[in-house]
């Protein structure tokens, strides 16, 4: 008796210590049809917070005869693990795949619920990406998004993409054909934006965004640029924002013209010796289009001071 006591003690006690470490689950998002056999689940547009629980992105699903692809499952564990309860209302069929567009953590950390529930998933991403958590960020994300949600991410542990991949490759996933698109640093340094050939669908990653305005940090304004000036040079005719609404191509010609106004207005105010802070007003009013997006007032001073040091290396 004793003896099996314990040992259903013993069984028992990493059940209870691991359930006291999580966080809980994220409540449901329904996914929409965005064209045959592609859904997204346009995620919420706030910063991660207890309330979203750090959900916030815009996840992709995609159908093909051969198994689910997932693009961007989410920013924890229990993300994932929504997400992948979504898509199975969807498919019967098992995950093969994964596409993380970038190193930001609230795309990828939901990574470890799809590991988990399918062992094999090959899981795509930028090297770049790939070496930036093996230095690291991982896991300064996964911290972040613990302390942004107050917990509510708890158990989210590090699951890196297994499968480099860069720009002009093409991965074939049953009748379904994905091509990646990386032209250098541009949100970040590790972005790729992913073009499924058939029916044109592209998952633009953070390189675009509607209804906020991206955190640029790591990244470069002109190569953001080019991103945009690039992507729409493919068929396709549905855009995934990595957060907010998808959209057509003028999704990517608005956040195109966000960063060219920013950096065309700093070249010309640095040319007349103005500082960062004198430019924001005059640049603020040229933008007034997007002042109703999230993040506006907070983000407009932080994009034009990245410009300024930008230009300000170019000079020397
Ligand atoms: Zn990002």
């Amino acid at each position: 008796m004793y003896t099996l006591l314990r040992c259903l003690f013993l069984i028992l006690l990493p059940v209870i210590a691991i359930a006291a470490e999580r966080g809980p689950a994220v409540p449901e998002y329904p996914a929409d049809r965005i064209a045959d056999r592609i859904y997204v689940i346009h995620g919420p547009l706030d910063m991660p917070n207890p309330e979203n629980q750090g959900f916030m992105n815009n996840p992709g699903i995609i159908l093909t005869d051969a198994g689910m692809v997932l693009v961007d499952p989410g920013a924890s564990v229990q993300s994932g693990e929504m997400v992948l309860r979504v898509a199975g209302q969807l498919s019967d069929q098992p995950v093969v795949a994964v596409f993380n567009t970038h190193i930001h953590g609230d795309h990828w950390l939901g990574n470890q619920a799809v590991r988990a529930a399918y062992p094999d998933v090959a899981i795509y991403g930028h090297p770049n990406m790939i070496e930036l958590i093996e230095n690291g960020e991982g896991k300064s994300w996964v911290a972040l998004m613990e302390q942004l949600t107050e917990g509510k991410t708890k158990g989210t542990k590090v699951v890196p993409p297994n499968k480099p991949l860069n720009h002009g490759e093409v991965i074939k996933v049953g009748d379904h054909t994905f091509r990646i698109h990386h032209y250098g640093p541009a949100h970040t340094t590790s972005d790729i934006m992913i073009e499924i050939v058939e029916p044109g669908v592209v998952f633009l990653g953070d390189n675009v965004l509607s209804g906020r305005v991206p955190r640029i940090r790591e990244g470069n304004i002109q190569g953001n640029i080019k991103a945009c000036e690039e992507i729409v040079k493919t068929d396709a005719s549905v855009y995934v924002p990595g957060h907010g609404k998808t959209g057509d191509r003028d999704l990517v010609e608005i956040m195109k013209t966000w960063f060219s106004t920013i950096y065309g207005n700093v070249e010309r105010l640095y040319a007349e010796d103005q500082s960062d802070f004198e430019m924001k007003d005059e640049i603020s009013a040229l933008l007034q289009d997007y002042s109703g997006w999230i993040g506006f007032d907070e983000q407009l001073g932080k994009h034009i001071s990245f410009a300024y040091l930008q230009i300000e290396a170019d000079n020397f």
